[in-house]
């Protein structure tokens, strides 16, 4: 896999590891005997594919380069690096909610500034559109640049889609409206409800998941740091990301009933995206490879499911 499971943006490559010479970002937890190549456009973490002899093998290796650069930078246990022009981020022994805020606190408090910029540029492109400052400058030459600037953000936004669609990542009887997105519990489970301009999605049991979490970043845009810090200790608290899932979606957790994802508390939707991830990251590591191919496969499967309940 070359591009990003998440953004489908090319991952680059790098020259240290024959056997995975895949992200021009890497980072490594010697621990765990896992490696990640973080995709530049969207910042994730991509889990390589790699089986447990080959992953100890590509560590281990990763480390030697590590210890012989002379520039490091360390903060409570996670160093950064640059070996050649691979860049390497080595995670040491550090507790989960130290590593998770590393990898997520900053990922999230990065998408919500992002968004903050996309709200900033439609107000004024309202005001421009609308006001008698804005037909003044409609009149000038600052209206070419105007135009080719919103021109080009369409086109790359359209692009965004298309990929994902290409890459089987989204199909378009998936591509349910993120402000529908809600979730229905009952006392015997739950199941993901979403709508589109042509019908309905409705997915249970790991269709509704790996939904839930592909949406999860579009409905929330990103969240405060604090936000993210305090879901991390939340998803600590109930003992991980499987227990914390079980318990928040369920009659005792949320409540019976329909909750639109967009009108969760900021911290359950940054919890439920962290944990998301992570249930599904420990899932292809446990070596269940149904869980790695998830991605590519069950977007088939997800729309086979939706033509039979429709
Ligand atoms: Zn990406």
């Amino acid at each position: 896999v070359s591009t990003c499971i998440h953004c489908d943006a090319k991952l680059g490559e790098n020259q240290l590891l024959p056997e995975y010479p895949v992200g021009k970002r890497l980072a490594f937890d010697p621990g765990n005997a896992r490696i990640w190549a973080i995709c530049p456009r969207c910042e994730r973490w991509n889990l390589s594919h790699l089986d447990e002899p080959e992953r100890q093998h590509a560590v281990a290796r990763l480390d030697q380069y590590f210890s012989a650069t002379s520039h490091k930078a360390a903060i409570s246990g996670i160093a950064v690096g640059e070996v050649g022009k691979t860049k390497l981020v080595r995670i040491g022994d550090v507790s989960w909610p130290t590593f998770a805020g590393w990898r997520y606190a900053h990922r999230l408090h990065g998408r919500r500034i992002r968004g903050n910029v996309i709200s900033a540029m439609f107000t004024a492109f309202v005001l421009y559109i609308y006001t008698p400052l804005g037909a003044h400058l409609r009149y000038s030459w600052i209206s070419d640049v105007v135009t080719g600037a919103i021109v080009i953000w369409i086109i790359t936004t359209y692009r965004q889609f298309h990929l994902l669609k290409k890459a089987g990542k989204l199909q378009v009887a998936e591509n349910a409206t993120p402000q529908s997105i809600a979730i229905s519990i009952d006392e015997s489970g739950w199941r993901l409800f979403g709508q589109h301009a042509w019908g309905e999605v409705q997915l249970d049991g790991a269709a509704a998941k790996r939904l839930l979490a592909m949406q999860l970043p579009i409905i929330a845009q990103g969240a405060k740091r604090e936000v993210a810090e305090q879901a991390i200790e939340v998803i600590q608290r109930a003992g991980g990301p499987t227990p914390y899932l079980d318990r928040t979606i369920s009659a005792s957790g949320l409540g019976v009933g329909l909750h639109r994802v967009a009108s969760l508390p900021a911290v359950t939707m940054a919890a439920l995206e962290i944990a998301l991830n992570e249930e599904h990251e420990r899932a292809a590591l446990r070596g269940e490879l149904a869980a790695v191919g998830l991605e590519h496969v069950s977007a088939r499967s997800v729309a086979a499911e939706v033509r039979q309940l429709g």
